[in-house]
C-alpha cells in the first residue's frame, strides 16, 4: 500500500483534505514544485536562442524532457514527441493539420465514450471537409467497448480511428492495443486518447508491439504543472502535416516570398513554449517512475474497488463502472439526490469529487443519465479516502431524509 501524503504539500497546509479529483488534474509533489522554483530561481530563461548560461542550461532541460517523455511512452524517435498546451490541443494539432490530408467522404471513428476534447475536433473537421463521423458505442450493461463495436464500422474509406484509451467517466479501457494492429495492418491511422491512461499505467509502445500514429496526453494529470499537453506523432506522419501554428521557433528560413518549416520536433513548436511546465513534467516522470507505475496502477485499483463494494452496499446508490476496473475512477448517483447536491454536501466534509456531465454529454446522454458525481483515487490517496467518501455519502442521504 502506497503512504505518499507527505510527498505532497496540498495536504500538509489543508489538514483534513479528501482529494478525490485526481481525473480533473492532480495535485503536486514537494519533488516537481521545489525543483521548478529553484529553476525559476536561479536558471530561467528562454529556450534556443541564447548562448549564455541561462539559456543554455534551460534549453538542456527542456530537451531532457522530451528525452523523459519519449523513454516514458516507450517510443525510440524523440524528436517525434512535440509538446502542446494540454491533451485539447494536441488533438486539435492533428484534427487541423492531419485533418487537411483527408477528402469528401472519408471516414474517422470515435467512441460514445470519447471526452469532448477527442469529439467536437473532428465534428468540425467532418463539417468542414464533408467527411463522415461514425460512432463506436459501449455496450449499456456491461459498460465495456467490445472490439467488434469498432471494427463493424472500419470500411475502405476509414481514414483515422480516434479513441481513449480510458473513459474519464467510466474507467473503461478501450481495446486500444488490438485497435492498433488492426488498424495497422489496413493503413487506417490511430490517435490514442490517453489522458486517462497515461498517468495510472506502465506501458511501453515498442514492448507491446504496437505503433500508434498518435498518441496525446496532459501533464497536469500526472502532477505536472498544467499548461504542459503531449503529441506523439509518428515521424512519416507528421512530416507529412502542416504545421498548425507558425512564427517564431518553427522556421528553417524565412523571406518576405517564402518560408521553410524547421524539422521535427520544432516545426510543431511556434513561439515560446510552456518552459517552467514542460520542465515539471520532466520532474513529474521522474517521480512517478521512482514510485513506479505499476504500484500505482495496483493501488489506486484496490481504493476504487472499495469504494465500489462500500458504494454500492448503500440504498439508493448506483454505480457505473465495469467489472473489474483497473484505475481509480468511480462514477455514481444517488437516488433522489442530483450530483451537483452530492458533490456540495460532500464539499462540506472536505471531501472533493466532480459532478456533471465531465466533458461526455454524448457518453451520459446514451447512458439515459443527466449527469454523475466521480471520485477519482490516486497514488496519494489512501483506505481513509475511502472511509470518508463512505461517510460523506451516507451523510448525504440523511440531509436529504432518504
Ligand atoms: N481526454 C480525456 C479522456 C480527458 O479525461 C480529458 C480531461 O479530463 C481530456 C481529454 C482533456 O484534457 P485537457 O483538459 O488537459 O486538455
Amino acid at each position: 500500500m502506497l503512504d505518499l501524503k507527505k510527498d505532497f504539500p496540498i495536504f500538509k497546509e489543508n489538514p483534513g483534505l479528501c482529494f478525490l479529483d485526481s481525473g480533473a488534474s492532480a495535485q503536486k509533489p514537494s519533488y516537481v514544485i521545489d525543483f521548478v522554483a529553484d529553476f525559476y530561481r536561479t536558471t530561467y530563461a528562454n529556450i534556443h536562442r541564447g548562448v549564455y548560461k541561462q539559456s543554455w542550461e534551460t534549453t538542456v532541460l527542456y530537451d531532457r524532457a522530451r528525452e523523459k517523455t519519449a523513454e516514458f511512452l516507450g517510443v525510440e524517435d524523440v524528436d517525434s514527441v512535440i509538446f502542446t498546451k494540454n491533451t485539447t490541443e494536441s488533438i486539435n494539432l492533428v484534427a487541423y493539420s492531419f485533418g487537411e490530408t483527408l477528402t469528401e467522404g472519408d471516414e474517422i471513428i470515435v467512441s460514445i465514450m470519447e471526452h469532448h476534447a477527442n469529439l467536437v475536433p473532428w465534428q468540425m473537421l467532418a463539417q468542414r471537409k464533408k467527411l463522415k463521423l461514425k460512432i463506436a458505442y459501449v455496450n449499456k450493461e456491461t459498460l465495456t467497448l467490445p472490439i467488434e463495436n469498432i471494427t463493424k464500422l472500419i470500411t475502405d474509406k476509414t481514414k483515422l480511428i480516434a479513441l481513449s484509451m480510458c473513459s474519464n467517466v467510466l474507467g473503461t479501457i478501450s481495446p486500444f492495443v488490438e485497435i492498433c494492429k488492426i488498424a495497422n495492418e489496413k493503413g487506417i491511422r490511430v490517435l490514442l486518447d490517453g489522458a486517462q491512461y497515461m498517468p495510472h499505467h506502465k506501458i511501453n509502445f515498442k514492448e507491446l508491439g504496437i505503433n500508434p500514429d498518435f498518441v496525446v496526453f496532459s501533464g497536469h494529470k500526472l502532477c505536472s504543472f498544467d499548461g504542459v499537453g503531449v503529441l506523439y506523432g509518428k515521424r512519416e506522419v507528421l512530416d507529412k502535416m502542416q504545421p498548425f501554428l507558425t512564427g517564431g521557433d518553427m522556421i528553417e528560413s524565412v523571406s518576405i516570398e517564402k518560408t521553410e518549416f524547421a524539422p521535427l520536433p520544432n516545426k510543431f513548436e511556434a513561439g515560446t513554449p510552456p518552459i517552467g511546465a514542460v520542465i515539471s513534467l520532466l520532474k513529474a516522470i521522474e517521480y512517478l517512475e521512482s514510485v513506479g507505475l505499476d504500484k500505482i496502477e495496483q493501488h489506486e485499483t484496490m481504493l476504487a474497488r472499495e469504494a465500489i463494494k462500500r458504494l454500492k452496499e448503500i440504498e439508493g446508490v448506483r454505480v457505473f463502472a465495469p467489472e473489474n476496473i483497473k484505475n481509480g475512477i468511480v462514477s455514481f448517483t444517488i437516488d433522489g439526490i442530483h450530483p451537483h447536491d452530492i458533490a456540495t454536501i460532500l464539499a462540506e466534509e472536505k471531501v472533493c469529487i466532480r459532478a456533471g456531465m465531465h466533458c461526455a454529454e454524448p457518453l451520459i446522454t446514451y447512458l439515459g443519465q443527466d449527469s454523475f458525481a466521480r471520485a477519482t483515487f490516486y497514488l496519494y490517496n489512501d483506505l481513509d479516502d475511502v472511509e470518508k467518501l463512505i461517510k460523506a455519502v451516507k451523510r448525504c442521504k440523511e440531509v436529504f431524509k432518504l
